[in-house]
């Protein structure tokens, strides 16, 4: 894939929050794209239990790659395929961790090739420890007092302990 200098993929996702898992997801596209953005959809999150704004995420994701040059990270509505068209990324990337990630995943490829037949979805592996880490089993365990510090970065780690702690004194 790369060679030419200027592979864009895009990474799309809720990131709520940004987990080791995607970390390493993001990793592993440094090693076949030249630059990738990671992409907070605003969509996808709104049947969902949230924890952190859209804004907040990509404030993380900003946070957690700053030293990473070729990793932007942003925020998009509408459809992920024309996000991808207006960036001039061809390569979507998604993360398989089980195969109970595979129906979802596999349906969300046919479809976004429906909609854009010159669009590639590209399943990554991650490190088989992160294989059972999703960001709402980490939501889960903080809420819940356990300590999330193997699965998140130590600053997203204590954005979520500040989240909570605000939580707590606005029901105070
Ligand atoms: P979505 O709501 O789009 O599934 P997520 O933020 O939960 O958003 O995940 C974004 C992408 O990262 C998905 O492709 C998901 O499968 C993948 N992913 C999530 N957690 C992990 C992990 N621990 N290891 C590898 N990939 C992951």
């Amino acid at each position: 894939m790369s060679g030419a200098g200027n592979l864009v993929a895009i990474y799309p996702g809720s990131f709520d929050p940004v987990t080791l898992g995607h970390e390493d997801i993001v990793q592993r596209t440094l090693c076949v794209a030249d630059r990738v953005v990671v992409a907070v959809a605003h969509s996808s999150t709104q049947s969902k239990r949230q924890l952190f704004s859209v804004e907040e995420r990509v404030r993380l994701l900003q946070e957690v790659f700053q030293d990473e040059a070729r990793v932007e990270c942003t925020s998009f509505e509408g459809l992920l395929v024309d996000f991808a068209r207006a960036r001039g990324a061809r390569f979507m990337i998604r993360g398989l961790r089980a195969v109970s990630d595979f129906e979802y995943e596999f349906q969300m490829a046919q479809m976004n090739r429906q909609l854009w037949p010159g669009a590639e979805t590209l399943f990554l592996m991650p490190d088989v420890s992160y294989a059972f880490l999703s960001s709402s089993l980490v939501r889960e365990v903080a809420v819940l007092g356990g300590d999330i510090s193997r699965f998140v970065s130590p600053l997203v780690a204590r954005g979520i302990r500040r989240k909570l702690e605000n939580h707590r004194r606005a029901e105070e």
